[in-house]
């Protein structure tokens, strides 16, 4: 099998093609370099060409394949269906802004949150995914588009605070030089509120962005849409998360998906004001895509209806655009059309 480089560091790698393959020491720099741009070997040319033959015949670059590619052309939004190295699928997203593009990635095959509403974890979780493989997403994206990524958002299938040491390597290996070299600040995870992994985040000192995935401000209605309100509820989520700002400076951000007659009413917005006073926090309000056997999909005016609810009441809080939902890459569609096309 051949050797994915991506799994290797640089040291790593370096003993590698000099001991393994008699090359001189330098020209692993050189080869990272290309890669976290995305070249193909063969595109590397200030290589010598017998040793680019030789990269192709004994290395990938990363350790994920790219099976399917779909593209939402309105929005400039593309999914990308990778395979692992044990043939499970998993799925990317590279978003397109004027600041330049945003990859949401997915930190584990499956997920076992089994969020009510959600359909990337309806079969719960298969694995974990390696830090490789988190890079592995980054790697496939430029290496098609030949653009570069600005932001990282843990946004994609998977519960990252569930799978803490891999993400958490992943965080230290994306943010280093010789890799994408991509700020703290410009990389997000998005949680369902694992308190003991937001501790962690302290500790290590990795102040990332943090989005909670709110979706109910009370205990029994978010219980019957996350079952992680029994483990850790709302309430000390955000007590948890107060810390977090202090600590970092970073604003916390809370994911709630409006679905109407159950979370949009006043009595919610009275709550959410409660909860949230003072935090200086951000609201981002989503409709509730499609996917779901529990829940319809929302209509957009539902969702700007409670935006304003929460403005008068003095929160922070903006609708964010649908991007994606037409090849079913939006929030909470990340499990793959493919395998259901290739098994029928
Ligand atoms: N496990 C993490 C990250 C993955 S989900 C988390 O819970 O935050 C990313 C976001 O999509 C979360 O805010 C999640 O609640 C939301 N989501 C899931 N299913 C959705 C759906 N059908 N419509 C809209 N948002 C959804």
């Amino acid at each position: 099998m051949k050797h994915a480089i991506i799994s290797m560091s640089l040291p790593e790698f370096q003993s590698v093609l000099t001991e393994e393959f008699g090359e001189q020491k330098f020209r692993a720099k050189q080869i990272f370099d290309w890669i976290y741009k995305g070249a193909s070997f063969a595109e590397m040319s200030n290589l010598p060409k017998s040793l680019r033959q030789r990269l192709d015949e004994n290395f990938t670059a990363s350790d994920l394949d790219i099976v399917q590619k779909l593209v939402e052309n309105k929005t400039n939004t593309i999914k990308y269906l990778l395979k692992t190295k044990d043939d499970i699928i998993i799925e990317c997203v590279v978003l397109s802004y004027e600041y330049g593009n945003t990859i949401c990635i997915s930190t584990q095959a499956g997920c076992s949150m089994h969020c009510a509403f959600c359909v990337s974890g309806k079969d719960g979780l298969i694995r974990n995914l390696t830090s490789s493989e988190m890079m592995s997403q980054l790697i496939c994206s430029v290496a098609d588009t030949k653009q570069p990524i600005g932001h990282i958002v843990m946004m994609g299938s998977g519960e990252p605070l569930d799978n803490y040491d891999q993400v958490a390597d992943f965080i230290t290996r994306v943010n280093a030089p010789t890799t994408f070299h991509i700020g703290i600040r410009n990389i997000t995870l998005s949680t369902c509120g694992i308190i003991p992994g937001i501790e962690k985040l302290m500790q290590d000192k990795l102040f990332i962005n943090l989005s909670v995935s709110m979706h109910a401000p009370f205990s029994d209605m978010r219980q019957a849409m996350m079952p992680v309100e029994r483990t850790y509820p709302i309430r000390e989520v955000i007590r948890i998360c107060e810390q977090y700002r202090k600590e970092s400076g970073r604003r916390i951000t809370y994911e709630y998906s409006v679905i109407p007659s159950v979370n949009d009413t006043d009595a919610c917005a009275d709550e959410l004001q409660r909860l949230l006073k003072g935090s200086d926090a951000h609201i981002n309000l989503i409709g509730l895509n499609e996917g779901s056997e529990v829940y319809a999909a929302s209509e957009e005016s539902a969702v700007t209806a409670f935006g304003k609810k929460l403005t008068q009441r003095k929160l922070n809080a903006t609708v964010r655009r649908k991007l994606g939902s037409s090849i079913n890459a939006a929030c909470g569609q990340l499990k793959s059309r493919y395998i259901d096309q290739s098994t029928k």
